[in-house]
């Protein structure tokens, strides 16, 4: 059996359409999820479990949901069932999920080869971390006398969820390089970083003080003195903006959220039936509300996966899919937003002690809500439909 075979011929054990599969692993990572609360923790447990279910392989070709078959919408429903267990948990997982994706997309089959490998064999955790603040990073191409570049890193990310847990971060930078000939090339490059191979990354512990998600490490992290080869560029420069992929995705961390929310509602149902007060009217219609809340949310990330699949298989203009992307991550916010305070109301100041789950949900929802560009998401929105002439009826069709 050659590589390919091997890194492609492990077919995922866990069917995860199947409730009765999904649901003990779910109900088992949320068990877990107060025992890592703190700042310092990670989720270790569940990430191995996960990995055991075949989760982190689930996207990889031949799997449940190989990226090549169009399952986007059962990927969105796999990311809310994980976010519902575990907020901090969904976090990491989309970026290890973002990550394969940009791998599917921009790798060569060689180094396709060796990432599924990493996945399947060893289990590796995957992620994306391309945000920075000032002194983000700068990739400097070194060419050496045989022939290959070294590159060089310099500079720090900002908010790596996964720190030091995850062994294959895919990093964003500017690049200034020559290739031998002398042609220039720059722009905002990914590259894989084999963590084990190179020189220890500098952690700040005290850029991750939050309000919610503590357990996501999401550190600071500076790269300086890190060198990557040739085989560990992924793609070309500027291919992680390359769209409708780079805004499209907000899908996915939407479906995470939306997960935060269902676990509110159950939490609540759970509170409320355990007071005996599931007869009071009030009580009722707050449930009621939160039932129809979260199925929107369910419809729209249903619409949002059914329709990216069947836009880029027709090849339709990105816009559209973008514009769609960001109607789905505004209206999930709004309703993740809206379904807080009913549970609050529902569960009262008693709810919102330890043991009982809310606070925890609250805080890592309340946190993970904020994702870039809230405000341009919606103005963008505004110009995509006001630029676009069809009827409100044929606008998505
Ligand atoms: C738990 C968690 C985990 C994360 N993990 C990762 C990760 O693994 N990898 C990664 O790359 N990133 C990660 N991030 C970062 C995330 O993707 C966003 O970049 C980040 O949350 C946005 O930060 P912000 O809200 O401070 O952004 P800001 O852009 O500062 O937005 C804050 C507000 O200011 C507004 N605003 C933005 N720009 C302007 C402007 N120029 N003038 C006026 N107003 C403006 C926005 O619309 C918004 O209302 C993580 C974030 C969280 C919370």
């Amino acid at each position: 059996m050659n590589a390919t075979q091997e890194a492609t011929s492990t077919i995922s054990r866990l069917p995860i359409d199947s409730p009765s599969l999904l649901n003990p692993l779910i109900d088992r990572i949320a068990l877990a999820a107060p025992d890592t609360d703190q700042e310092g923790a990670f989720p270790e447990d569940a990430f191995r479990w996960m990995a055991e279910a075949g989760l982190l392989a689930i996207t990889l070709p031949g799997h449940d949901l190989d990226f090549r078959s169009g399952q986007t919408a059962r990927l969105l429903h796999l990311l809310k069932r994980i976010g519902s267990a575990n907020l901090v948990v969904g976090r990491v997982y989309e970026g290890h999920i973002n990550a394969l994706y940009l791998i599917h997309l921009f790798a060569t089959p060689d180094q396709r080869i060796r990432w599924y490998t990493d996945v399947i064999q060893h289990h590796r955790l995957f992620s994306v971390w391309n945000t920075q603040a000032d002194n983000g990073v700068q990739i400097e191409g070194v060419n050496t006398p045989a022939g290959s570049t070294t590159y060089r890193l310099s500079g720090a990310k900002t908010f790596c969820s996964g720190a030091g847990w995850i062994q294959r971060p895919l990093i964003t930078g500017e690049l200034q390089t020559r290739d031998q000939q002398g042609e220039q090339r720059r722009g905002w490059q990914m590259t894989i970083v084999p963590t084990e191979q190179v020189s220890p990354i500098a952690q700040n512990n005290q850029f991750w003080q939050p309000l919610g998600m503590r357990a996501s490490a999401s550190l600071k992290l500076d790269f300086t003195g890190i060198e990557v080869s040739d085989a560990d560029l992924l793609g070309q420069p500027n291919d992680y903006y390359r769209q409708p992929y780079f805004s499209g995705g907000a899908i996915r961390f939407a479906a995470v959220q939306l997960g935060g929310a269902e676990a509110m509602y159950t939490a609540t149902r759970q509170f409320l039936t355990m007071l005996k007060r599931t007869d009071d009217l009030f009580q009722q219609t707050r449930l009621a509300e939160m039932a129809f809340l979260l199925e929107s949310g369910n419809q729209w990330l249903e619409a949002a996966g059914n329709n990216t699949d069947r836009w880029l298989a027709e090849g339709a203009d990105w816009t559209k899919i973008v514009a769609y992307a960001n109607m789905t991550r505004t209206a999930i916010e709004e309703i993740c937003l809206r379904v807080m305070p009913l549970a609050e109301r529902c569960v009262g100041a008693r709810g919102l002690l330890r043991p009982h789950p809310f606070e925890r949900i609250h805080r890592d929802l309340t946190h993970y809500l904020r994702q870039p560009a809230p405000d341009a998401t919606l103005v963008d929105i505004g110009k995509f439909v006001l630029t676009n002439p069809q009827p409100a009826d044929e606008l998505w069709r």
